[in-house]
């Protein structure tokens, strides 16, 4: 459908919808979190969701016929200024659909976080790449941007021509994805940047668009953050979108995307490998919906109950309703002499009650616990 005569306001709401496949809600100002862990509130938008390519999942390919709609740079930049101003927004998150080709779209995302930081704006901005960026505005894009990432949408090349056909995993991605690390390291060492924080690597996957199981999902995110010092996954799950190749395909359930959510923090704050998870998927290598660190604990009950005065930090990072924080406050304060002491630095305790002993005495055992819970 050819783009019509939209008024701002309708422009506005059609390309906040248009961000669906970029890991938020479709509002125009939405939640994210910065590289420190904190949660931000952004002014989150495509440039267009005009698109050359056909992503087989996506409301805004170029086959599809829709409500086209485009903002320029200047009117992204006076509508961010204006959030900001008026204190509802700490920053911008901006996406696009391709206009042309990944160079001409990467020159306009530049020429709005260079307005904006000519004009004094000191907010977040965080540029969701192209796939296929040229590496000078990659490089450009980092002097202006906190954060920047390309999305890898799903686990392996094969996967990727069967719903990206028009870019390649290997170049396109994974390629993007080593030199935004090594952005972020060399912007990390220059001093100050302007007062911001530079964010640290971030991708996106579309979970269930093509068959790829949990256990290939958690195996590549692993991959990624030793490879690419990837720190933050986003998932999104698959949902079906009419006119698309994909249209009679399955939605994917909404649990699914926050099990793998907390296995990647399980990866990403708690040390834990890939192949940790292989005794809790089944035989399709699925997660189930289930906290996946209480399956884990489950899984190896000759673990349990340990002991919070001897146990070893990785040992209590095992125990559900303990996380790193209270861990170091355990660890810091031992010893332990009950459980409200426990539950003071934040241990949970309704749930780690069945897996710990205090000085060799515990309230319930693991196996009562499992025979209540299961
Ligand atoms: S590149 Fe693919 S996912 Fe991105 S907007 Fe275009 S069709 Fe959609």
């Amino acid at each position: 459908m050819t783009e019509q005569h939209h008024t701002l306001t309708e422009r506005m709401r059609i390309l906040a919808q248009g961000t669906k496949y970029d890991s938020c809600n479709q509002s125009a100002v939405c939640h994210a979190f910065g590289p420190d862990g904190r949660c931000i509130q952004l002014y989150k938008t495509l440039l267009t969701n005009s698109c050359a390519g056909e992503c087989a999942y996506c409301p805004n390919r170029s086959a599809r016929d829709t409500v086209r709609a485009t903002l320029t740079p200047a009117e992204i930049v006076k509508i961010t200024w204006s959030f900001y101003r008026k204190n509802a927004i700490e920053g911008l998150f901006l996406s696009s659909g391709i206009i042309g080709d990944a160079e001409n779209t990467a020159e306009k995302q530049l020429e709005v976080a260079k307005l904006l930081r000519s004009q004094g704006f000191t907010g977040y901005i965080h540029t969701r790449l192209m796939p296929g960026t040229p590496k000078y505005l990659l490089e450009e894009i980092a002097e202006h941007s906190n954060k920047f990432g390309v999305n890898a949408e799903t686990t392996s090349s094969v996967n990727y021509s069967e719903i990206c056909p028009n870019f390649d995993y290997n170049n396109d991605i994974l390629t993007r994805l080593k030199w935004t690390r090594d952005l972020i390291k060399k912007q990390r060492r220059k001093v100050g940047y302007g007062g911001r924080i530079v964010g640290a690597n971030d991708t996106q996957f579309v979970v269930g668009a093509v068959n790829e199981p949990d256990s290939e999902i958690i195996s590549t995110v692993h991959k990624f953050m030793d490879r690419y010092a990837l720190r933050r996954p986003y998932f999104m799950s698959f949902d079906p979108v009419p006119d698309t190749p994909l249209q009679n395909s399955i939605a994917s359930p909404k649990w699914r995307e926050n099990r793998l959510y907390q296995a990647s923090f399980l990866m990403k704050d708690y040390g834990m490998k890939a192949s940790d998870f292989d005794v809790i998927f089944n035989d399709e290598g699925f997660l189930a919906d289930d906290d996946p660190k209480m399956r884990l604990a489950y899984a190896h009950p000759d673990y349990f109950p340990m002991d919070i005065n001897t146990a070893t930090r990785d040992e209590l990072l095992m125990v559900p309703g303990i996380g790193p924080i209270s861990v170091n406050r355990i660890m810091q304060a031992r010893p332990i002499l009950s459980e409200q002491e426990l539950a003071r630095m934040g241990v949970v305790i309704s749930r780690a009650r069945p897996f710990i002993e205090i000085n060799g005495s515990k309230q319930t055992n693991l196996y009562s616990f499992m025979e209540v819970g299961s």
